[in-house]
C-alpha cells in the first residue's frame, strides 16, 4: 500500500454566512521512499491539507489513508499514539525545548514511546550522524546556530523512523547556506534510510531537491512535475 493516499478530500470552513472552500477535491498518492514537494500561493490550501494529513484537522469529505489506515476510523484516544508512531514533523521554527540538550530533544519521541535506553542512544546517534550534528548533541538550543537547531529538529522527526515525515516550510527561517545543509540532510535521510517526506515550501531551491513537485491552487492539485530519475539540483 502507498504510504499516503488522499482521495477526493474537501475542507470547508465556516458556517452559512461565510464559508471558505479551502480544499476542493484533493487527490494524491505518495509511495514509500518518495521525497515530494508541495508548492502553491498563500491561501491555496497547503496548511489545511498538511493539517488533515497530520490528523490535526479533519476533512469535510473524502478519505485519507496513512500506511493503509483510514485516519477517520482511528479513535480519539488512539490518535496521539498513531501520530507519534507513524508521522514525523518538521516546522519552520525548530520548536526545540530550550531546557533540554540536542540529545534530549531528539530522544523525546522515543522516551514517550518507552523505548529501552540503549536503543534510544543508538537511534539518536544514528539520526544525528546522518544529519551531521553529532558535535552538538550535548549543547542546548541557545548554543547552536539556527541551521543546527533545524537539523536537530529534523533528527527528532526522523528518529522514530516514521512512515511519513511532514515538513512545513523547513527552510523558511534559514539562510541559503543552512537551507542547503538541511535539504542535503533530508535528501540523504531519504536516500540512505528510505524516509518518505512531504515538504511544503515556497522555495524553488528547496523544491529542486524533490523528484516530484505538486502544485496546488484554490484547493486543487492543478499540476505536477516529475523529473524522472535524474537528480536536477546543482
Ligand atoms: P501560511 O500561508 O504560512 O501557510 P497562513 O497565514 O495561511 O499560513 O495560516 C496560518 C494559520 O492560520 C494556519 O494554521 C491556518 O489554519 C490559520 N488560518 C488561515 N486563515 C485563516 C482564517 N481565515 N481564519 C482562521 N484561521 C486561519
Ligand atoms: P496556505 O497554507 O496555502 O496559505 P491555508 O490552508 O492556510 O492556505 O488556507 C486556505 C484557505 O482556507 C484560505 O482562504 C484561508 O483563509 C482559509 N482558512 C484556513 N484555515 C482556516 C480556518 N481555521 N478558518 C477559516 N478559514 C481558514
Amino acid at each position: 500500500a502507498p504510504v499516503l493516499e488522499v482521495r477526493d478530500v474537501t475542507k470547508t470552513y465556516g458556517g452559512h454566512s461565510a464559508t471558505t472552500h479551502a480544499l476542493n477535491g484533493i487527490n494524491l498518492t505518495i509511495a514509500a521512499g518518495e521525497f515530494v514537494a508541495l508548492m502553491g500561493p498563500s491561501g491555496s490550501g497547503k496548511s489545511t491539507l498538511l493539517n488533515c494529513i497530520a490528523t490535526i484537522d479533519a476533512p469535510t469529505s473524502g478519505t485519507i489513508m496513512l500506511a493503509g489506515t483510514d485516519v477517520s476510523r482511528i479513535s480519539r484516544s488512539r490518535l496521539a499514539d498513531f501520530r507519534r508512531e507513524k508521522l514525523g514533523f518538521i516546522f519552520q521554527d525548530s520548536n526545540l525545548l530550550d531546557s533540554l540538550t540536542a540529545r534530549e530533544n531528539i530522544s523525546l519521541p522515543l522516551t514517550i514511546g518507552r523505548v529501552p535506553a540503549a536503543q534510544i542512544e543508538a537511534d539518536v546517534v544514528a539520526a544525528a550522524t546522518s544529519l551531521g550534528i553529532e558535535e552538538v548533541l550535548d549543547k542546548y538550543p541557545y548554543q547552536m546556530s539556527g541551521g543546527q537547531r533545524q537539523r536537530v529538529a529534523a533528527a527528532r522527526a526522523l528518529v522514530t523512523s516514521p512512515q511519513l515525515v511532514l515538513a512545513d516550510e523547513p527552510t523558511g527561517a534559514l539562510d541559503s547556506k543552512n537551507a542547503k545543509l538541511l535539504l542535503e540532510s533530508l535528501e540523504s535521510m531519504n536516500q540512505s534510510r528510505g524516509a518518505t517526506v512531504l515538504m511544503v515550501t515556497h522555495d524553488e531551491t528547496a523544491a529542486s531537491y524533490c523528484r516530484r513537485v505538486l502544485f496546488i491552487r484554490d484547493g486543487r492539485v492543478f499540476t505536477e512535475l516529475d523529473r524522472g530519475s535524474d537528480s536536477c539540483h546543482a
